[in-house]
This record gives C-alpha cells, sequence and structure tokens, in this order.
C-alpha cells in the first residue's frame, strides 16, 4: 500500500512543448490511482509563495495540443537558498502534498536533489527541456518539437536562399549542447553545422565551400547559439565574406520560435508515457530520480547522473552531415 496520498507537480526553468501533455499525464494517473493531484504555479517560486491550485480531470482538458505551460514556469534564486527551500517545505507540508513530479531540466533537478535530500522528500522529475541535454533518456519532452520547428524554418528559409543564390548562416538555440543544431541539420541537408561539443576546423568548412559544388543555389550552415570556437554566427558570417566576396551571405536567428507551437505526437507520447511512469513509480517508493526513456524502456536516473553525465555527441551523425553534403 503506497504511503503517498497527495502529489504537487509543476513546470520549471525554460519552458518546452509537450510540458501540458506530462502535466495531463501526472494529474490523470494520480486520479486513476484515487490520488490527489496539485498544480503548483511558476516552479520553485510558486511553491515558495503558496501558489497551490488542485487540480481535477476536467482542469488537464484540451491542453494536450498546446504548447507552453499551464502551470506557467519560472527561475527562482529564492529557492537557491536554504530559506527559500524552508519556506517551500513548509507550505508543502501545509497542503498536505507528500510527493513531487518536478518538469524541467538540469536546473530544476540540481533544486529537486538538494530539496529532496534536506527535507527527506519524494521527487521524481520528468526531463523537460528543448536542449536533449540530459543524461539517461533518449530524448527530453520538447525536443522532437523544437528540432521539427527549425527544420520548417530552414525550409523556408531554403526557399528564398535558392532563389536568390545566398549563402545563410543560420543561428539555432544550444547554449551548451548542439543536439538541436545537429539533428535539425541533418534534417535541412545543411553544407556545415557549428557545435559547442566540437571544435570546428574553419578552414576545413571553407576548404569544402570552395571544392564543393559551385552550381548549387543556396547553401545553410547552422550555428549553434553557444557555439564559442568560430566566434557564433555573426562571426562566421564576416570570416565568410572576407573568403568568398562573391557570395551573397546572411544571418538569420532563429530566436524563440523554437520553443513554442504544438507539440509533436513524439513528444505527446514521450510525456504521456513519462508522466503516468512517475505516478506509478512515486507510489511504489521511487524517488530522487529522473524518469527517462532508453531504448523504447522506462528507466531510472538518479539526478546527480542525469545532470552531471555528459551526453556524447553521436559522432556518426557528424560524419553523415559531411558524406551528404557533398
Ligand atoms: P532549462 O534547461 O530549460 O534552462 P532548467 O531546469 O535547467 O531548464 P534553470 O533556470 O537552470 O532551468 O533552473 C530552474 C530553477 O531550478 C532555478 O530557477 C532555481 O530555482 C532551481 N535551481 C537551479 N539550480 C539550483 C541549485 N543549485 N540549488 C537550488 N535550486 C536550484
Amino acid at each position: 500500500m503506497s504511503e503517498i496520498k497527495k502529489i504537487g507537480v509543476f513546470t520549471s526553468g525554460g519552458d518546452s512543448p509537450g510540458m501540458n501533455a506530462a502535466i495531463r499525464a501526472v494529474v490523470r494517473s494520480a486520479l486513476y490511482y484515487n490520488l490527489e493531484v496539485v498544480g503548483i504555479r511558476r516552479g520553485y517560486e510558486g511553491m515558495i509563495l503558496g501558489e497551490f491550485i488542485p487540480m481535477d480531470r476536467k482542469s488537464v482538458g484540451n491542453i494536450i495540443q498546446r504548447g507552453g505551460t499551464v502551470l506557467r514556469t519560472a527561475r527562482s534564486p529564492e529557492f537557491r537558498t536554504k530559506e527559500g527551500r524552508q519556506e517551500a517545505y513548509k507550505q508543502l507540508k501545509a497542503q498536505n502534498i507528500d510527493a513531487l513530479v518536478a518538469i524541467g531540466g538540469d536546473g530544476t533537478f540540481t533544486g529537486a536533489k538538494i530539496f529532496g535530500e534536506e527535507f527527506d522528500f519524494p521527487i521524481l522529475g520528468l526531463p523537460g527541456t528543448i536542449d536533449n541535454d540530459l543524461f539517461g533518456t533518449d530524448f527530453t519532452i520538447g525536443y522532437d518539437t523544437s528540432i521539427n520547428n527549425v527544420v520548417e524554418a530552414i525550409d523556408r528559409i531554403r526557399d528564398t536562399a535558392e532563389s536568390h543564390s545566398r549563402l545563410f548562416v543560420v543561428e539555432v538555440m544550444g547554449r551548451d549542447c548542439g543536439l538541436i543544431a545537429l539533428r535539425s541539420g541533418i534534417g535541412v541537408g545543411a553544407e556545415s553545422i557549428f557545435i559547442p561539443e566540437t571544435k570546428t576546423d574553419m578552414e576545413a568548412v571553407m576548404h569544402r565551400l570552395e571544392i564543393g559544388r559551385q552550381d548549387k543555389m543556396s547553401k545553410i550552415l547552422i550555428v549553434a547559439e553557444g557555439e564559442g570556437e568560430s566566434g557564433g554566427a555573426m562571426e562566421i558570417s564576416e570570416k565568410l565574406k572576407k573568403r568568398f566576396p562573391h557570395y551573397d551571405i546572411r544571418v538569420s536567428i532563429l530566436g524563440h520560435i523554437q520553443r513554442g507551437g504544438k507539440p509533436t505526437c513524439m513528444d505527446r507520447v514521450l510525456a504521456s508515457r513519462l508522466g503516468v511512469a512517475a505516478v506509478e513509480s512515486l507510489m511504489e517508493g521511487r524517488r530522487n530520480e529522473m524518469v527517462g526513456l532508453l531504448n523504447g524502456k522506462i528507466a531510472f536516473t538518479p539526478f546527480d547522473h542525469a545532470i552531471k553525465h555528459h551526453v556524447e555527441i553521436n559522432k556518426d551523425l557528424f560524419k553523415i552531415v559531411d558524406i551528404l553534403s557533398l
């Protein structure tokens, strides 16, 4: 018999498409197992300020297809302090909340780990971030939607690039992680990809452009925003302009459109599976772990590992870009 009677669910850090599907899954499965469930607005900030809303079956109706998060999200400097976390604990106790499901990224899980240990409080995390930068899951909730947003936007850029014979340097999100750049780059047939994890040989990129097909009307180079080695999209375009003065070179920074919009079916299914697994696992006594999906199966990774272990870049994918951009 589970000791847990009332679960709190919240989203925290950067929003990602599919967070609503995850909230819905947590709420509906908690109700299915006759648990009470409370939504906490604006992440740890709302927890400290007591922003709780009871959730019922209907409260999560018609949200599976919506981007963003109906519970809203926030960054909470106060939760980083012992006093802030103490206040959050007081608020949870006052509501008789026994356990939490935290939907967010590495910062959210760092907070969850500290809080869970400090107050011996059961928490499970769902990976909700567009970056796909958490160890212990093949995909994070929001990543698939984000790369599809990028691909759709670059397809449009390709049309105009092709019509004017332009080279576009496109900056995509990814401060520390180049997975959005890498996958979407393959998806749009990019000539080159610049990501933070690897040192890009600018000379080799230039050489490839020189020896590459001169009859190719458009060229797309993708740069992850955290790529520092070559100086980011603007600097890369300046270097290219010097070497190829005859090219018409443009920069496009995709920005926040990458995180918005309807979640893809893949993100909705992932969020639904992980949400149900989180509730069932809390009832079984699991805690301080991230619930992810590895090779198609539910997998649990201690918060510590999920945050600190580096997500390896698949070198084969990188090679594919080179091979196919001939
Ligand atoms: P994303 O990857 O999309 O940015 P995230 O979960 O990493 O999402 P952060 O802003 O880094 O987003 O973290 C969310 C919140 O987690 C912070 O605002 C803070 O309240 C809490 N948090 C982060 N690090 C710590 C920490 N060391 N101690 C306590 N709380 C923390």
